[in-house]
């Protein structure tokens, strides 16, 4: 049983936010930057998440995880990339309408993904979902490392420049339908020749996606601790999270 101190860190510290701007990154992304008089004590991990709380017309605010792109502390601007995968739900509809001066309650920043530092090289890969927390990993990488970045989108217009110190390898993979279950990330990564050295594997994004492929690389021989996978989402799923790790391995 956790104890409250424990949950309360997992949750993450609650705080009320405004947002300070809102736009379109790519067509099919809307960057909202949000800030607080005071956010001295907010100070996140690269890609770490913030779980928003949107109000309902029901009353049970809506609980959804983005993750924090960019964290600016000299201007105390917290940036997410939400993805405008539909009208109806809330976190896009929150997006869509965010306007400067709107309140967002929030809590964070929370979550267990954190740069390997031991690797020599780095596997990511992610739908645009992921992006934002692969692109965060990515920034924050030295020049001694290499990165192998595969990306799932389903528009040429979702590419968007990444900059590191690491030696980059990124490839965008163009899917031909909806974003969802399918094959395309998993046959890139069933091709894909893990370098000598020590590695380390970031597998996000969709939940059926991920679960593949971390089996895959585990049959390949990279270990299940240096895996850090999260279902990010899945069809017909509200909300929340998906564990793909050593918990689900085990069921
Ligand atoms: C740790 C973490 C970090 C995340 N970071 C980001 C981020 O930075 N940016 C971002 O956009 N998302 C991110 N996500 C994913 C995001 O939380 C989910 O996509 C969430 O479901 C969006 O909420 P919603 O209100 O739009 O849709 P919901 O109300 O949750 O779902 C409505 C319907 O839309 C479907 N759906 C949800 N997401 C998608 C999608 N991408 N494409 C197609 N159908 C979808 C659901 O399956 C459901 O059927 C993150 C998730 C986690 C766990």
């Amino acid at each position: 049983m956790l104890s409250d101190a424990e949950l309360e860190r997992r949750r993450g510290k609650p705080w009320t936010l405004r947002v300070a701007s809102a736009r379109d990154v790519t067509p099919n992304m809307r960057r909202i930057q949000l800030t607080a008089s005071d956010l001295s004590e907010f100070r996140p991990r690269a890609a770490q998440e913030i779980v928003l709380q949107l109000p309902q017309a029901d009353g049970e605010p809506a609980r959804r995880h983005y993750t924090i792109r960019a964290f600016d502390p000299a201007a105390q601007l917290i940036d997410v990339d939400v993805v405008l995968h539909g009208d109806a739900s809330p976190g896009v509809r929150w997006a869509r309408e965010a306007k400067i001066g709107d309140v967002v309650e929030i809590r964070g920043p929370r979550g267990r993904m954190a740069v390997a530092t031991d690797a020599s090289w780095h596997l990511f890969t992610g739908d645009e979902t992921a992006l934002p927390a692969i692109y965060a990993l990515v920034e924050s990488l030295p020049a001694s490392t290499e990165a192998f970045v595969f990306i799932e989108i389903g528009a040429e217009s979702d590419k968007q420049p990444l900059e590191t110190a690491a030696t980059l390898h990124l490839t965008y993979l163009k899917r031909p339908g909806h974003p969802g279950p399918g094959r395309l990330m998993i046959d890139t990564v069933e091709k894909f020749t893990l370098p000598a050295g020590n590695g380390f594997a970031y597998i996000l994004g969709e939940t059926s996606n991920v679960r593949a492929q971390r089996q895959f690389l585990i049959e390949r021989g990279l270990p299940r601790d240096r895996i850090y996978s999260e279902g990010y989402w899945r069809p017909g799923r509200i909300g929340g999270h998906d564990h793909v790790d050593d918990r689900s391995d085990a069921r």
